[in-house]
């Protein structure tokens, strides 16, 4: 997708710092991290979002699911939330879908 940011992420033409890499999947800091560990977990192919997404893409979806406790126990994290902000009106403000993948601090605000 030739305007999308996390896929400038995926080609190495933006820098980011990143924390795992597969042949599918990446797996980087947030910019803006919302915890002491915030990382975002992308699939390379671009998808826009859980709105579009397919019985095609199970496989990769259940993959980056399964990435978020190992990076949180990398991460030292015992515990972890995650979240998919989905379309516009769902908060979602890049159209390459990531899950947020945070945790860490000591006073946890129940939603
Ligand atoms: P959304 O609201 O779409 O679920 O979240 C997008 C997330 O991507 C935000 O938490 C934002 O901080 C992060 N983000 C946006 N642009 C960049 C970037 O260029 N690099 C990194 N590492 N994170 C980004
Ligand atoms: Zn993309």
């Amino acid at each position: 997708m030739n305007n999308c940011i996390f896929c400038k992420i995926v080609s190495k033409e933006v820098p980011s710092s990143i924390v795992y890499e597969d042949e599918e999947l990446l797996a980087f800091n947030d910019i803006n991290p919302i915890d002491k560990v915030h990382i975002l977990i992308i699939p390379k192919e671009h998808i826009d979002s859980l709105l579009t997404c397919e019985t095609k893409h199970s496989d990769v979806i259940s993959k980056m699911l399964l990435l978020a406790p190992k990076l949180a126990k990398n991460n030292g994290l015992k515990g972890f939330r995650t979240m998919i902000n989905t379309g516009k009106e769902g908060g979602q403000e890049v159209f390459h879908i990531h899950f947020h993948m945070y945790g860490g601090s000591e006073h946890l605000v129940k939603i």
